[in-house]
């Protein structure tokens, strides 16, 4: 019988995969690294493990759903630990704030820094519930394939004024500047411009407040093995450095996928968990479809790119937080360089992540493994050089964070790396080197998002951040529930 192929082992495919399996789908998963996980791979360096993406997991039952339709229990594979505060905000004036789930203690913080803000923020709490319902527990999961599925969810999405922006609906119940970034910032987490993005954005905030920020024992990296593990149990199959090259049609089909320069095996089905564009235009470039689809994407506007830099230390600094977000001078001027400029900011905002903080294994003992992000814009918006940009601007991130948040740093240095948008291009084949794939935009989002199925190519679908919902775990597991359902009905003809 010819195979179903899922093209990647990011969570969105392992999800997936996963999924199929669990339902007697024989599945072979493709993965052109040497390790599963795509954009959450793991580094091991003297001692050290580094988590390369994902760090902040919300939504732990899309993640135990997972298990339990398998019949399994997600114990018995990987350990979530509870992460709190969920995030610590810094300003350069001295401002923090610590981000966590407890009501009274998120509204006391409100009221230090405004206390008419602290009824604005039960509002605006009240409003991103009902985005969550609306947009997340209603409508992630769903595919979008007709226009006439996003005709049906309009009305919900104009009574809840989706044409605005996150910070523009944060504002509308928050007056002052500090909260209004700190109720607005996450969309970054996904790729999304807080002034562009929809409002249905502000449903992450509903969704950690009801389930919580975790953190897997182990890292990150633990979760994707206990997710591979799940899929081998239950008999699916794995392949590491397995690039696929090429997927052969016939007629408006797929027929087989090639692998390196001389593999071909051929298939059922295939599910691409590879950058749309890639898939498009790398793998489906000699067909009609291809070249139409990839030439259309290109259009599109990709989020921004990352530059990340891990780094472990001879010291473990307690007096950090897991998460920290160290917002820097400015806030709308930066995003809009990060999202529109040709150069690079003089300034940034950080990203700083202390796993062992929660989990001191990830370290040689008495030491800390770390890791620090600041968005940049991908390649398309500005064609830097990274060989040359990177060493500069890890020089300035490590001055910055050794001046403002972990004194003695340089002489705690035991080990560090750079990944550069231009890793995001040519080691996750990414289109422009996007950290998010396609920015979530209201115009790039549902059914104008490329959808879980082609609509042509009858055997060949998506799932990961390029397709419904979008991009962040959440989303490509969801993405992943909406394809599997697609397939397991036209599989099942
Ligand atoms: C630095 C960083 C931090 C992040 N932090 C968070 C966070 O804290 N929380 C959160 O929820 N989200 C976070 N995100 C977003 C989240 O990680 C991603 O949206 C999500 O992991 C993407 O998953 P995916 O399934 O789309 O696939 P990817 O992870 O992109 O995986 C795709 C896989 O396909 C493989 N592939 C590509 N082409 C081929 C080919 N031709 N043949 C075979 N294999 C191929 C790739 O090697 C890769 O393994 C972060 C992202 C980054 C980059």
């Amino acid at each position: 019988m010819d195979k179903t192929v899922v093209i990647g082992a990011g969570f969105g495919g392992l999800a997936l995969a996963i999924r199929l399996q669990a339902q007697g789908i024989p599945v072979l998963l493709l993965e052109q690294l040497d390790k599963p996980g795509g954009r959450a791979y793991v580094y091991q360096d003297r001692g050290f493990t580094f988590d390369a993406g994902p760090t902040v997991i919300t939504d732990p039952t899309a993640i135990e759903a997972l298990f339990t339709l398998a019949g399994r229990r997600m114990a018995d594979y990987v350990d979530l630990l509870p992460v709190t505060p969920f995030y610590r905000l810094c300003w350069e004036s001295g401002d923090v704030f610590d981000y966590a789930n407890e009501s009274g203690d998120l509204e006391r913080q409100i009221a230090a820094f405004n206390p008419a803000d602290v009824e604005g923020y039960r509002r605006f709490h009240a409003y991103s519930r009902e985005v969550f319902n609306e947009g997340y527990l209603k409508l992630g999961t769903v595919p979008f394939l007709s226009f006439r599925d996003m005709l049906r969810a309009g009305p919900q999405l104009a009574r809840l004024q989706a044409w605005r922006s996150v910070y523009n609906t944060v504002s509308r119940f928050i007056q002052d500047e500090r909260l209004r970034q700190a109720f607005s910032f996450h969309t970054l987490l996904v790729g999304g411009n807080p002034f562009a993005t929809s409002s249905v954005y502000t449903l992450i905030h509903a969704l950690e407040r009801e389930w919580g920020v975790w953190f897997a024992r182990g890292g990150t990296g633990a979760l994707v093995e206990g997710l591979v593990r799940l899929f081998q149990d239950l008999g699916g199959e794995i392949r590491l450095n397995a690039r696929v090259t090429g997927l052969e049609t016939e007629g408006n089909r797929v027929s087989a996928v090639k692998i390196g320069d001389a593999e071909r095996i051929p298939v059922a089905a295939v599910a691409s968990n590879a950058d749309v564009v890639h898939t498009y235009e790398k793998l489906l470039g000699h067909h009609p479809v291809g070249k139409t689809r990839a030439a259309g994407l290109k259009r599109k506007r990709m989020s921004n790119s990352l530059f990340v830099l891990y780094f472990g230390l001879n010291h473990h600094h307690a007096q950090l937080a897991h998460h920290t977000v160290c917002f820097g001078p400015r806030y709308k001027a930066l995003i809009e360089e990060i999202f529109h400029g040709a150069t690079l900011s003089e300034d940034f905002s950080l990203y700083l992540h202390a796993p062992c903080v929660t989990d001191p294994s990830l370290a040689p003992p008495g030491c800390g493994s770390y890791y620090v992000l600041a968005p940049v814009p991908h390649l398309g918006t500005a064609d830097l050089d990274w060989a040359i940009e990177g060493p500069r601007l890890r020089e300035r991130i490590f001055d910055y964070l050794e001046q403002r948040y972990m004194p003695g740093l340089r002489s705690q240095l035991v080990t560090h790396r750079m990944f550069t948008p231009f890793d995001f291009r040519d080691r996750l084949g990414a289109w422009q080197g996007s950290a998010f794939s396609l920015e979530p935009t209201l115009r790039q989002s549902a059914w104008f998002r490329p959808h879980n199925r082609d609509a042509q190519i009858a055997n060949l679908y998506l799932v990961g951040a390029g397709t419904h919902p979008g991009a962040g775990i959440p989303g490509v597991i969801g993405s992943a529930k909406a394809t599997a359902g697609l397939m397991l009905e036209d599989l099942a003809r």
